[in-house]
């Protein structure tokens, strides 16, 4: 170990930053953020730093006066001269001081930081290779969500309380675990602290622990998975059961915990999908029965998804539940086929339909969908799609109007077939495509020739040297 890892408590403290430019902003900022009082020496400013309030600023250049009463240094010049005087200077007078950029001129580092204030992380390499030290935050930042540090905050709080009500430091120690793991972490993670404390109180009262478990309803996007976010992710690799659909696609549907169960509960060839009623009644007996359940969705829970539905029978039950939005089929499909749902040009407002077919007709406001300038997306439209097309027509839209459809949109099978309200169902049929498919209509259709380079089927094509 080339350096001892320590953490400073400056607040209050006389700190000096030498140097006026980028770099001894941002060490400026930090000594800020630490409760540090600045004092900047310099002939100039950046502006940025000329516009901070809270530095006492020397426009003059570096003295070794400057160092009185100074608990730190910072030398942020790019004069090498410089910089090594107030190294030099500085060590005659034992001041903790870092060079930018040169550890040989340091008697401190500066690591890269991964603030979840009160919850710090950081990151060196002794001063070796610091864009890796910023590469490995970077790669921590998506597993530490930034409720952590509410999460620590939130601890401080009771640690006291709890201290003095359990003694034992083996049973302490079993019961912080529950409450940093389990649905008590959940809560805070997702605002909810009054939820969240009284759930500990409760528990550090006798109550019953853990005896109900949870459930996650998270959207899981259009099907990459590397459209998940963060926290879909997390509670995807947190959960003891796992209840997906057929818009689950399987490469997010592997990135479950491994050793999850996982029950089907889609529509599988010739069979009927499971009742509504019945997914709600067994989301509630699996929390019931202290399983922390994931109810994994195709896009958005709450689009087209029945979501609020599931949650309603679980706030009956007074089961404790969150819901992770995810990216819906309308923007991830219509970004990975290159059409931007709004444009100036052509479409200011979107909306989004089920083209549903209901006793063999389509219920839908067609004078609002048949409005100029607007993009219309229609979920489930596939069987429906020739008297869709039909009834914009007749309600006023051009016949001309660019319409497209997408299949198995963001994934590996994505095909996109574009014309006109005119030609789409006959382009449609010909091309036999497969569920799940999105129709997208309005002029935005048109940009797809200019703005589909970078998608994943021209990607393959292209590698495939076509
Ligand atoms: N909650 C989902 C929608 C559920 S309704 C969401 O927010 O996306 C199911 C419909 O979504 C399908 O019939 C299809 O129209 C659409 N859909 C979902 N994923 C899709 C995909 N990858 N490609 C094309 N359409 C998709």
């Amino acid at each position: 170990m080339d350096y001892l890892p320590i953490f400073l408590d400056l607040k209050g403290k006389q700190c000096l930053v030498v140097g006026g430019g980028e770099v001894a902003y941002r060490k400026v900022g930090l000594l800020l953020k630490s409760g540090a009082q600045v004092s900047v020496v310099s002939p100039e400013l950046c502006p940025p730093l000329a516009a901070l309030a809270d530095i006492k600023y020397v426009a003059e250049r570096f003295q070794a006066t400057h160092l009185t009463n100074m608990t730190l240094v910072i030398a942020a010049t790019d004069e090498t001269a410089t910089n090594e005087e107030i190294s030099r200077q500085a060590k005659i007078r034992n001041i903790p001081v870092n060079v930018v950029d040169n550890p040989a001129l340091c008697t401190f580092i500066m690591p890269a930081i991964l603030d979840r204030s009160p919850l710090m992380v950081t990151f060196s390499t002794g001063g070796a290779a610091p864009v890796l030290a910023r590469m490995m935050r970077a790669k921590l930042e998506s597993l530490i969500p930034h409720g952590y540090g509410k999460l620590a905050a939130f601890s401080s709080k009771f640690r006291q309380a709890i201290k003095t009500q359990i003694s034992n430091p083996d049973k302490r120690r079993i019961f912080w675990e529950d409450v940093l793991e389990g649905p008590i972490a959940e809560k805070i993670f997702a605002g909810d602290e009054k939820s969240a404390e009284a759930m500990l109180l409760n528990m550090l009262h006798g109550g019953e622990q853990n005896a109900v478990g949870e459930v996650y309803l998270v959207g899981a996007g259009p099907g990459d998975p590397d459209l998940l976010t963060f926290r879909a992710l997390r509670l995807m690799q947190k959960a003891d059961v796992i209840l997906y659909d057929n818009l689950v696609s399987k490469p997010v549907l592997e990135m479950t915990r491994r050793d999850a169960e996982r029950i089907f509960v889609g529509k599988s060839r010739g069979e009927h999908t499971m009742p509504q009623e019945s997914i709600n009644d067994l989301l509630v007996r699996l929390a019931k029965a202290g399983k922390r359940v994931l109810r994994l969705k195709g896009g958005d829970p709450f689009i087209f998804g029945r979501g609020g539905e599931e949650i309603e029978t679980l706030a009956q039950h007074k089961i404790s539940f969150q819901v992770v939005p995810g990216i819906t089929a309308a923007s991830g499909v219509a970004a990975y086929a290159g059409i931007p749902l709004t444009h100036r040009d052509h479409a200011q407002s979107c909306v989004f339909v089920t083209g549903h077919l209901q006793d063999g007709g389509i219920d839908l406001d067609w004078e609002m969908l048949a409005r100029p300038r607007q993009t219309i997306v229609v979920y489930m439209g596939l069987t429906g799609l020739e008297m869709l097309c039909a009834k914009l027509v007749q309600h006023g839209l051009p016949a001309s109007t660019p319409a497209a459809i997408v299949q198995q949109g963001t994934t590996q099978n994505q095909r996109v077939v574009c014309g006109t309200l005119a030609t789409l169902p006959e382009k449609t049929a010909a091309e036999k495509l497969h569920a799940p498919t999105l129709i997208i209509v309005g002029g935005v259709v048109s940009l797809r020739e200019k703005l589909s380079w970078f998608t994943p089927e021209r990607a393959s094509s292209k590698l495939n040297g076509q």
